[in-house]
């Protein structure tokens, strides 16, 4: 039953690519989170064990609460080494790309992946956009309603009748608890239940994982956090809508490093009768917009129509190439279109 959520026939195709593939690489997206790192990862001990030279690949690294997990001293970080990137697309003969599709995400990385002689396979639960095509994969493995990456990996490898390591194990589990928010969404069915069942009866210390990755933080991101609901949240009931947005001269008072503002964006949510939270940050050369909501509201459309991104119904993002005052502006011009009164 565990496994019945994906396609026979896919499973049956990127079987035989992975059987007669000998190196393969394992590519994840940019500003890689928990799903990202777990289904790359998971995959890739899984290559590993059954006799495959596998190699993750990412465009640049974790944040420091998943440097813990087995096998990342192992990954090529697309930013700091980026010959041995090419070099590694360019002589292997399978790239599958976990939790993403759209190769445009990863920049230059997604131009190396689609200028790589070797097949592709992608395996993700992002929707598929009309502004990004997908037709450079071989396969595509895209189930929009699973709530992780993680969880298609495990779904794939015992559909392959693999055996699942520990490391893969830690992994997976990771993946899995980070894009259910700690299994409060997304997370639902019964299914999902009986694969945390067996990833701890495989050895998954999942009291300890929680630990490493949200019991991490430093004081600065705590302090970070606090500034920006203290300080930068602004309230707009009618609409159930809460907005904090950050500069990058006070993200740099708090010594910002990436990750630190994760999560913040879901926070407004706790308050009652909030339904809708959009998070706005100042990067070096754009301004990154996340949007969270609950319930039957969905925040992917203003987030595809407004900031040219998109994401799931209730945990969006976009970009805006601009000044934060801008983004600001598009936001109040348009958030009484997009999100709904009562
Ligand atoms: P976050 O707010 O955590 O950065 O992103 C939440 C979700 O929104 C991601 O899982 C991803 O699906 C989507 N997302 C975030 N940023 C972008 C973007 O710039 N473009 C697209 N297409 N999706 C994004
Ligand atoms: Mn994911």
């Amino acid at each position: 039953m565990i496994t019945e959520k994906i396609d026979r026939i896919q499973v049956q195709r990127v079987g035989t690519l992975i059987n007669n593939a000998q190196r393969i690489a394992v590519i994840s997206h940019i500003s890689p989170d928990g799903d990202a790192m777990g289904s790359s990862h998971g995959l890739m001990h899984w290559l590993r064990s059954i006799g495959k030279t596998a190699q993750v690949i990412l465009p640049n690294a974790a944040p420091d609460f998943l440097m813990w997990l087995p096998g990342v001293e192992t990954t090529i970080l697309y930013d700091k080494q980026p010959d041995e990137a090419a070099a590694w697309l360019n002589t292997a003969d399978l790239i599958i790309c976990t939790d993403f599709n759209e190769p445009k995400r990863i920049g230059a990385l997604g131009e190396l992946i689609l200028s790589a002689n070797a097949t592709k396979v992608v395996i993700d639960h992002h929707l598929i956009t009309d502004t990004a095509p997908v037709d450079y994969a071989a396969v595509l493995m895209s189930y929009p309603d699973s709530p992780s990456a993680s969880e298609l990996v495990y779904r794939l490898i015992r559909r392959l009748d693999g055996q699942i390591n520990l490391d893969a194990a830690i992994c997976i589990y990771t993946g899995m608890m980070t894009d259910t928010g700690n299994f409060s969404f997304n997370s639902n069915y019964p299914e999902m239940y009986e694969i945390v069942g067996h990833l701890v009866a495989l050895g998954v210390d999942k009291d300890d994982i929680y630990n490493r990755v949200f019991n991490a933080w430093t004081a600065d991101r705590m302090k970070l956090v606090g500034f920006c609901l203290n300080n930068k949240m602004r309230l707009y009931p009618d609409h159930h809508t809460a907005l904090i947005y950050i500069s990058g001269k006070e993200l740099y008072k708090f010594h910002f490093k990436s990750g630190d503002s994760e999560g913040i964006v879901n926070m407004p949510l706790q308050i009652k009768d909030v339904y809708y939270s959009v998070f706005m940050r100042e990067d070096k050369d754009k301004i990154k917009i996340s949007m969270r909501s609950q319930g039957d509201r969905p925040v992917n459309v203003f987030c595809h129509e407004v900031f040219n991104g998109g994401g799931h119904k209730n945990a969006s993002g976009g970009e805006h190439y601009g000044t934060l005052p801008e983004a600001v502006r598009l936001f109040l011009d348009n958030y009484e279109k997009y999100f709904i009164k009562s």
